[in-house]
């Protein structure tokens, strides 16, 4: 299994469709799936999406970290 490190949305990138997750347990990913990769915070590494298939992993999937320190 990869691990890919989620990119950074910047302002204007995502359209307006697009929905954000977010994660209330920073131990829980918010997506579980029977993908290839775990898909972590671009901050701190922290999972938030696991076992996700990437092309499900677009730009419309946007998750907020719970992590303390995220970002
Ligand atoms: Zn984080």
């Amino acid at each position: 299994m990869a691990r890919v490190v989620m990119r950074e949305v910047r302002p204007g990138e995502v359209p307006k469709d697009g929905g954000t997750a977010v994660q209330e347990d920073p131990d829980r990913p918010v997506f579980h799936g029977n993908g290839p990769d775990d898909f972590v915070c671009a901050g701190c590494g922290n999972v938030l999406a696991a076992a996700m298939d990437a092309g499900y992993m677009t730009y419309r999937v946007r998750v907020r970290c719970a992590a303390a320190a995220g970002r």
